[in-house]
């Protein structure tokens, strides 16, 4: 299916650029949608498609964070993921209503994005060319695009999607590139933190999801080192629990500012537990909400909740399994893993080990010797930090601008790109992470198929510009 030779692309109706799990949501949209024999060409580097970071795991213990029956590439099929894993487990294992809340391993959420796009490519009258390359330029026209990619010349494109996703922070140390070949690794490189000895002394950079599969994947190998947790704040993520959302309206809370709204949730959950609910009920009913929440907040808030609030938000919505949670408890109880709360300095050779070095906000330092170090630390939310040359390419020609805050790029409100001078791309669309300073939640499965089902929408449309 991957385009094989560098021949020069003829051009397209419409250019996906990123073959993760949004690129893949977009052309399957694309191909859902099309009732003529459009011509779509999607960019990835990868040789296999809706992988990214998060689905290119091979690891059983990586699980979603969301239970299956939640997590449909459609927003029109809401158990179309279900479907497939019902179809997918062999006979003798859980039954339908069991699947329904299992966190299923994130490994076959990839394969059923690949399933669906394959059915896809055989009922559709449309064409997808996927091609093995990148897009390191792109020149925007009232009628479309030119992209220039790295092998294979100029593309023309009456329209774009920019699914370019996720791009892993490097480790904020001093001392961090200079350490030797083997000894720093990063989470997301699956296989080499399966592949550390058992009884390493091991600091993870960061306490958040990556640093949880991290965590799994030792346990999983029979990990029996002390394992350091370091973050700014210590929180480790919080569990999920079953009880469904609570039934306050939600709709009074775009009004007040974030202390108001701070309040309004603290109480909400007082209520909940009162009522026999958990407080997650309350984070479940407002998650459909959260970019309106965002939006309706002003740019100081905004602003104060990135200083002060996100950590905190962070761990109360993106939840993980019941059972990973317990697993991470239980590692702490015995002391096998250490939750030290502190700012990375540096990261130094010290003799056969690495001395990790950090201070607190109130002044104290610390440090502590250990055989390797993980960067769990997520990912780069500032486009200009991001090494990536379309982006520097976007920015630089001034076709794109930042996001608010900084974060990503802006886009308008149906995610058409904005350019420097704030005149919106009419035929350039932003999916994904990118959006994040615009929308604030712009990750998760839901709004990726959204996004794709809008941006894919629009761009089809015979009346559009
Ligand atoms: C560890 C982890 C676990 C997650 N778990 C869940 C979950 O349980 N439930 C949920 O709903 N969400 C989850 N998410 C969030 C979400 O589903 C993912 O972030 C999603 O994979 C994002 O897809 P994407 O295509 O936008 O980005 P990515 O997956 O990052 O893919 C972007 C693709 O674009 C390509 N690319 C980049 N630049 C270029 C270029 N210039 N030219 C061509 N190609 C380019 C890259 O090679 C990459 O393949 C998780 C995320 C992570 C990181």
């Amino acid at each position: 299916m991957a385009s094989e030779t560098n021949l020069p692309l003829p051009p397209c109706d419409l250019a996906i650029i990123g073959g993760g799990a949004g690129g893949v949501l977009a052309a399957m949209q694309a191909l859902r949608q099309a009732t003529t024999p459009l011509r779509i060409v999607m960019i990835e580097p990868r040789d296999v498609l809706a992988q990214g970071v998060a689905y290119a795991t091979t690891h059983g213990e990586h699980v979603l964070n969301v239970p299956a029956a939640r997590m449909s590439a459609f927003d029109d099929r809401p158990e179309d993921f279900l479907d497939h894993v019902v179809a997918t487990t062999p006979a003798g294992g859980p039954g339908r209503h069991d699947l329904a809340h299992a966190f299923i391993e994130r490994r076959r959420y990839g394969d059923y994005l690949r399933t669906r796009l394959h059915e896809m490519i055989a009922a559709s009258p449309a064409s997808l060319q996927i091609v093995r390359d990148i897009v390191s330029e792109l020149d925007a026209r009232a009628d479309g695009a030119t992209l220039h990619l790295a092998a294979h010349g100029a593309l023309l494109a009456r329209g774009v999607v920019m699914a370019v996703g996720n791009t892993p922070k490097p480790l904020p140390a001093r001392g961090a590139p200079q350490l030797p070949e083997g000894r720093s690794l990063a989470a997301w490189d699956f296989d080499a933190v399966k592949a550390l000895p058992t009884d390493a002394e091991v600091c993870i950079i960061g306490s958040g999801l990556s640093m949880v599969d991290t965590v799994l994947s030792l346990a999983d190998n029979g990990h029996a080192g002390p394992v350091h947790v370091l973050s700014r704040h210590a929180l480790l993520p919080l569990p999920h629990c079953h009880g469904g959302a609570a039934t306050f309206d939600p709709a009074p809370l775009q009004a007040l500012d974030l202390r108001g709204r701070l309040r309004f949730l603290r109480q909400a959950a007082r209520q909940a537990v009162a009522d026999g609910l958990p407080w997650q009920a309350v984070m479940e009913r407002i998650r459909p909400h959260g970019q309106a929440l965002w939006q309706s907040m002003s740019t100081d808030d905004q602003r104060r909740f990135l200083r002060h609030v996100v950590r905190q938000w962070d761990v109360h919505r993106h939840r993980i399994a019941p059972e990973v949670h317990a697993m991470l408890q239980a590692l702490l109880d015995r002391g096998q893993l250490r939750l030290h709360r502190g700012r990375l300095d540096t990261v130094m050779n010290e003799g056969r080990r690495l001395r990790v070095t950090t201070h607190t906000r109130d002044g104290r330092t610390d440090e502590f010797d250990v055989d390797y170090v993980v960067n769990a630390t997520g990912v780069e939310m500032r486009a200009q930090t991001m090494r990536n040359p379309l982006l520097h390419d976007l920015l630089g020609k001034g076709h794109a601008q930042p996001g608010p805050h900084g974060i990503g790029l802006k886009a308008a409100r149906d995610g058409r790109m904005v350019d420097a001078d704030g005149h919106v791309q009419p035929r350039i669309f932003i999916l994904g992470s990118l959006r994040i300073g615009c929308v604030w939640e712009s990750i998760a499965i839901p709004e990726l198929r959204g996004q794709a089902e809008t941006a894919v929408r629009e761009l089809l449309s015979p009346t559009a510009s």
